[in-house]
């Protein structure tokens, strides 16, 4: 079911990208993404085939040790599942297939919704958070999209900083034509030839690497995408141990009363 749920998916995320692609001649590109994609999901199958086998040619005997394979089983067909999930919310989002909804949002809102997101990872551990919103600030766009973006933001924040002095900054800003969302954290930090290549799909850091956070490299692509199909874009300010700084910069809305 999986293999098969994981095949499924996988063509329609080529197509939907052939698709995207065709006319710009990208076939190089296509290329190297079928052959990231392929080496992201054949990992986890491999662990789960390797597993599965032992289980099957009856070689454990040990119910505790059965039992720690499951969970074994379990973990990787958790990460194929989000893994595939991510490569869905992106191919709908980058092939302009996702129903975005188009109206006027506070940034406060799309700050609350990325919150409840972020509340259900970092539980448990305690994160020093500050956030500062100006009220009047607005976009027009998908509450839940951005919130998304915002989402994933934090969530990087909260993986790539030590749990005993992690900091985590939310503030906006604006300009008369943008508005902007920044997320600081006081991290590990990019190096500044990584910074290049991290909103790339299934680009990781080394430091990230290292850490053996997990991570699939998408999370970034998505803040990309999101960012773009509201006419805006997304920057880093880093610099190794020394935190990083995420921008999302959006189109400003004003209500026509304003
Ligand atoms: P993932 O977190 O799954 O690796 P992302 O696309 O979200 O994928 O991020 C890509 C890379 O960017 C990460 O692997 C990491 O190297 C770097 N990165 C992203 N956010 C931060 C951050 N707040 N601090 C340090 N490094 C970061």
């Amino acid at each position: 079911i999986v293999l098969a749920f994981c095949a499924t998916s996988l063509a329609g995320y080529v197509l939907g990208t052939i698709f995207v692609t065709r006319g710009a001649g990208l076939a190089a590109i296509q290329n190297e993404f079928l052959s990231s994609v392929s080496h992201e999901l054949r990992t986890p199958l491999t662990s789960i085939r390797l597993y599965i086998d032992t289980l099957r040619e009856g070689r454990i005997s040990d119910p505790v040790e059965t039992q720690r394979c499951l969970t074994v089983v379990h973990q990787e067909i958790t990460r194929l599942d989000t893994l595939v999930g991510k490569l869905i919310a992106l191919s709908k989002i980058e092939s302009r297939r996702a129903a975005f909804e188009r109206r006027p949002v506070a940034l406060t809102e799309v700050i609350d919704e990325a919150l409840v997101a972020f509340k259900a990872i970092s539980v448990g551990s305690g994160v020093d958070l500050h956030v500062q919103v100006a009220p009047e600030l607005m976009v027009h766009g998908d509450r839940g999209a951005l919130g998304q973006a915002v989402a994933n933001l934090l969530a990087n924040s909260w993986k790539y900083t030590d749990a005993e002095t992690r900091r985590i900054d939310v503030t906006t800003g604006a300009d008369s034509r943008h508005v902007w969302i920044v997320v600081t954290d006081n991290g590990i930090g990019i190096p500044a030839d990584e910074q290049k290549i991290i909103f790339e799909k299934f680009e990781r850091g080394t430091a990230a690497i290292d850490r053996d956070s997990t991570g699939s490299g998408l999370g970034l692509s998505i803040v990309q995408a999101i960012a773009k199909a509201h006419r805006g874009k997304v920057e880093v300010h880093s610099e190794p141990h020394r935190g990083a700084r995420f921008r999302i910069t959006l189109p400003r809305w004003r209500s026509e009363a304003a």
